[in-house]
Formats: C-alpha cells, sequence, structure tokens
C-alpha cells in the first residue's frame, strides 16, 4: 500500500488518525503530517480506555491484543488483525532467516513470554521458517541452560543483558556444554548487540554469531541486521524511513537523530511518522553486502529518552555499556547520575572489576568517549541486582531543575 491509499483508508475509518490529519489537504506530503509520539497514543487510550480510538476496523477483527513493556512509561496496549499478524510473522521469518536461522534449527526463546509482541512474534516467525521454538518462559537460568542441553538448541534468542548472564551461570554452574551446539545469540529488545564490545564479548563467550535485530509493538519488525557489514537494515520497502533532529527537521548525512517509521501495510492500528525513540546514524552508503535496504551503520546507537545532558555533554548510557564491555567482560555495572553540594552534575559508575587497576582504564576510556571525567567505582562480583529481561541500569538522582520562567 502506498501512503495516499493508507491516508485515505484511516481518514474513513480510523477516529483518531482523522483527527490528527484534520487541517491538512486531500493528498498531504509526509512531512506535513504531524510526527507521532507513544504519549500521544497511551492519552488516547487514558481518555477512551480499553484501547483507545486508533483503530481502523471493527473490534471483532482484531486477534491479539498486546502491550508495551511500559520501561519508558505507562503501558501501551497495542491490537492486531489477523492480516497484520501474518505480516509480523512473515517480517520476522524473513529476520531470522538474515541471521542464518534454518528450517530444523532449535531456538530457545529465553525470555518471559508475557504481553510483549516479541515474544509471539518470534513463535510465529520461526514456525513460518519452519524452525523449531523452544520457550523458556518461567524458568531460572540454570533450567534454562539445562533444557538447551537436553535438546541441543542451536540458537537463543534474549536480550545481550540476559545473554551475558546466561554466559556467567554457564560457567559458573559448569553448564557450558550448553553453549557448545549454539550457532546463533539473536538479541532484542536493548541496543547492546549494536555496540561492538557487547557483541564481541557475546561471541567470544558462545562461540557463536552474535545477531542484533529491531521491532517496536507500534511500528512492527522494522530492521534486520546486516551479516557483512554490521548495523541493520531497515525494511524501506515496508516502512517509510526517516531520520530527525531535534527540531523534526532532517538529520544531515554522518550525522545521528531520531528514526520515524511509517508502516505501510500494517492497518488495524497504524501509525504515520512515528517517533521511535531510537537514535541511529544517518548514512547515504550502501553496505558492503550491497542489500537491498537502507543501510543504518551502527545500528541502533542509543535511545532519545535514555539521553542526559551532564555538564552540556549528551551522555547515552549505551556509550557507557560499550566502555564498560570492552574492559570487565561481563561483570554487572550500574550508572548514577547525581548532583554534587555546588549543583554540578557528575555521573557514577559502579561495577564489578577483577582486577583493580581497570578502574583506571575505565575512567580514561570513559573520559576519551564521553569527554567528562566519570567516577568509577570497583565493587565485589555479585554484588550489584542481575536484570533477567530488559536492563535497568541508571538511576537519576540529579537535583530537579527550576525553570526561571
Ligand atoms: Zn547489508
Amino acid at each position: 500500500m502506498a501512503l495516499p491509499e493508507l491516508i485515505e483508508l484511516v481518514r474513513e475509518s480510523n477516529p483518531f488518525q482523522r483527527a490528527r490529519l484534520e487541517g491538512l489537504g486531500s493528498a498531504p506530503l509526509l512531512e506535513e503530517i504531524p510526527p507521532l509520539t507513544k504519549d500521544e497514543l497511551v492519552a488516547d487510550q487514558r481518555a477512551h480506555p480499553p484501547f483507545g480510538t486508533n483503530l481502523t476496523h471493527p473490534l471483532e477483527d482484531y486477534v491479539q491484543i498486546h502491550q508495551t513493556s511500559g520501561s519508558t512509561g505507562p503501558p501501551l496496549r497495542v491490537l492486531d488483525t489477523a492480516a497484520d499478524s501474518r505480516w509480523w510473522q512473515g517480517m520476522f521469518a524473513h529476520t531470522l532467516s538474515v541471521a542464518g536461522v534454518r528450517p530444523g534449527h532449535r531456538v530457545a526463546l529465553a525470555f518471559s513470554f508475557g504481553p510483549h509482541v516479541q515474544f509471539w512474534a518470534a513463535r510465529d516467525g520461526l514456525h513460518e521458517l519452519g524452525a523449531t521454538a523452544l520457550p523458556l518462559g518461567g524458568m531460572a537460568s540454570v533450567q534454562r541452560l539445562t533444557t538447551m542441553a537436553e535438546v541441543e538448541a542451536t540458537a537463543v534468542m534474549c536480550t545481550p543483558t540476559y545473554a551475558l548472564r546466561l554466559l556467567e551461570v554457564a560457567l559458573d554452574q559448569r553448564l557450558d556444554h550448553a553453549l557448545e551446539p549454539i550457532r546463533q545469540v539473536i538479541c532484542t529488545g536493548e541496543p547492546g548487540a549494536s555496540l561492538p564490545a557487547v557483541r564481541s564479548r557475546i561471541e567470544d563467550g558462545f562461540g557463536a554469531a552474535c545477531i542484533d535485530h529491531a521491532g517496536l509493538a507500534e511500528v512492527g519488525p522494522w530492521g534486520y541486521p546486516c551479516p557483512e557489514g554490521g548495523g541493520l537494515h531497515v525494511y524501506d520497502d515496508e516502512f517509510i524511513c526517516e531520520i530527525l533532529e531535534d527540531s523534526l527537521n532532517p538529520t544531515p548525512p554522518g550525522e545521528c537523530g531520531e528514526l520515524v517509521l511509517t508502516p505501510l501495510r500494517r492497518t488495524g492500528f497504524p501509525v504515520l511518522r512515528y517517533r521511535t525513540g531510537d537514535v541511529v546514524a544517518n548514512s547515504d552508503h550502501r553496505c558492503p553486502g550491497g542489500h537491498e535496504h537502507r543501510w543504518l551503520p551502527g545500528g541502533i546507537v542509543g535511545r532519545t529518552d535514555d539521553m542526559v545532558v551532564i555538564r552540556g555533554m549528551n551522555v547515552f548510557p549505551s556509550v557507557i555499556e560499550e566502555a564498560v564491555r570492552g574492559v570487565s567482560g561481563s561483570g554487572e555495572f550500574r550508572i548514577t547520575f547525581y548532583s554534587e553540594q555546588g549543583g554540578m552534575d557528575e555521573i557514577k559508575l559502579e561495577v564489578e572489576l577483577e582486577d583493580g587497576g581497570d578502574a583506571r582504564r575505565l575512567q580514561d576510556v570513559m573520559r576519551q568517549r564521553l569527554g567528562l571525567r566519570v567516577r568509577v567505582v570497583p565493587v565485589n562480583s555479585g554484588l550489584l541486582r542481575r536484570p533477567e529481561g530488559k536492563a535497568r541500569r541508571v538511576v537519576d538522582d540529579r537535583m530537579p531543575r527550576w525553570s526561571a520562567a
């Protein structure tokens, strides 16, 4: 479906989109459509519970209710029709095949199977591909590793944080034979697998390829990994892809901006110019593999809502993670942003380090990467909480700033 057809459809039968397009001409240009944030969808759902008004079809046409994780705000319910579910499934099957998963492979799904779309889309994609899904919801890490060993899982899908955790448990509990048949670690849910140091840590530990991919409940599975060049490709035949600055003007080539997507074929819960919150680099280069879809060289480099401004410098927690993984391996860490007595904002990094000398090295790396001094506090191994799913490693204790106005 082309954009004009999508606009015509939602104007006809989707109250939420009709209101957003009000005042625009009969055939608005993409740039005229106001970019959409998750907050707007959440507010609509609050005003019109339980599903809001962003529905193009009668309620009985929807077959699946998903919920976003709520890690960056209140959860949002997203509904899919049977056709939209099939679309997810097909896209996900393609992503998995690019990742190297083949019919007959056994893929361990090391996550909770909650209301998030990711779990179910992974399962559906594996079915379409003819691979075998091995759900490991409701199990502790030891049980997961034992099961993977028993059935000889050939791949595992989880967050990059959890992949490092599994590795740690496998070594601790002498379950590393569970990792031997693993050929791919397919990461999702966090930017980690785009970070070279995190990726190589996972690849070395598992002796397998670490593959990133990307999707959001609100837009769909929009990206797949580039095996040759790293980073991600956007399915730009399925999604209109824009990279925008804070001002919502296009980001110049070579710079980073927010990824804004318009899925063209998902009509049940449509989003036009959806601000994903993912920060990506705008490159006009083709990938070295010559793949047809648009290439995002570094994949997702951070989240707009993760970014913190410390003494005038933009700080992404993912940059700190990259530095930690380069120095300390799979040890846990916690980042605290806080204000000194004098009101100056500072960064504290608590990190499990094996070698005391690493703290100094980490401090140096951080100064180079961030242009800031970071207080590195080494802590004993095992002291920091182990995340099982999406990691929350950032504490913001800064004093609130009151504007003069
Ligand atoms: Zn490529």
